[in-house]
């Protein structure tokens, strides 16, 4: 059984539909793949009604948090959650909450980048978002498109870097209340790719074990992004902290280099996340929109 537990569609920053994603995964010979949009749960649907034969969907998100260290600015961190009741009001509140956020933040990167004479249009970009999730990749397109960079990884490493003058953080989510918020809509909350160091600063141990202490049930470990020896340390924490072990791709289509299926999660800790999360159930492979 091959389980990838992290890919994005069109409806945050991947360029795949989530049918043409789900195809992918299935072309790629995955047998589980989790939806795991940043702050939305609005591909879930698509995915339910045109999922291949074969291919269980798992219904997730990548939610948009923070760490507050104690003497040091906010750390930047991701929150993988699955199988959260999607209605959960206070959930769903935080995601809207920060779905604008991203408005605001985009809109302040691009006003600074067309100030600096960088033809790029802020109302262009979300319009082709189509109403998509609206990050920093597609700045990126954009900004390829205009011919200022020659690829979305250039645009990362210069003009859209966490470093650069032009990035604009956003109020993420306190990934403490995260945790609990995923955990009381019946969700199981896992930590993404946390030693990713080429993302920018990353947080210590004592961090992720404040994160399980809060109800965190997993450490995204297997990620393209980590190396063998991160990898390693991800994995000795998770023993420690009993916690959950995950791999997974990351796809997001053609804003990345990264295949579906690069990075997969082991059966029997898929078949542990299954039984931690009450808030949804996974769509089964069988009995779907083949045809
Ligand atoms: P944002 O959420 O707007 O801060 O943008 C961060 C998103 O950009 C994350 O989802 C990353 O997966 C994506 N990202 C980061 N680095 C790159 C890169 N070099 N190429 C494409 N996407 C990237
Ligand atoms: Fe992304
Ligand atoms: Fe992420
Ligand atoms: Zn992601």
């Amino acid at each position: 059984m091959r389980i990838d537990l992290h890919t994005h569609s069109s409806v945050s920053d991947g360029t795949d539909s989530p049918a043409e994603l789900l195809a992918a995964a299935r072309g790629a010979g995955l047998d589980v793949v989790a939806l795991t949009d940043h702050d939305t749960t609005a591909g879930w649907a698509e995915a339910q009604r045109t999922r291949p034969e074969g291919l269980t969907v798992v219904p997730g998100m990548e939610l948009s948090c923070r760490w507050f260290p104690a003497q040091a600015p906010p750390i930047s961190v991701h929150l993988l959650a699955y199988l959260f009741d999607p209605e959960h009001p206070g959930l769903a509140a935080e995601r809207a909450r920060l779905r604008e956020e991203r408005l605001g933040r985009g809109e302040r990167i691009v006003a600074g980048l067309a100030e600096a004479g960088h033809p790029v249009v802020w109302d262009e970009i979300v319009e082709r978002a189509g109403g998509g999730v609206v990050g920093r990749p597609h700045v990126a397109r954009a900004l390829v498109e205009a011919g200022v960079v020659d690829s979305v990884d250039q645009a990362f490493a210069t003009l859209l870097h966490h470093r650069s003058p032009f990035y604009v953080a956003k109020a993420d989510t306190d990934v403490l209340a995260g945790i609990a918020l995923v955990r009381a809509a019946g969700g199981v909350p896992v930590f993404a790719h946390g030693l990713a160091t080429r993302r920018g600063r990353v947080v210590g141990d004592e961090a992720i074990a404040a994160m399980a202490e809060a109800g965190l049930l997993g450490l995204e470990v297997d990620h393209p992004d980590h190396d063998p020896d991160e990898r390693a340390h991800m994995r000795g924490l998770a023993g420690e902290l009993g916690l959950l072990v995950t791999g997974s791709s990351d796809y997001h289509g053609s804003n990345k280099t990264t295949p579906i299926a690069a990075c997969t999660t082991a059966p029997d800790q898929y078949e542990a996340l299954l039984a931690a999360g009450t808030g949804a159930v996974p769509f089964p492979g069988t009995g779907g929109a083949a045809g």
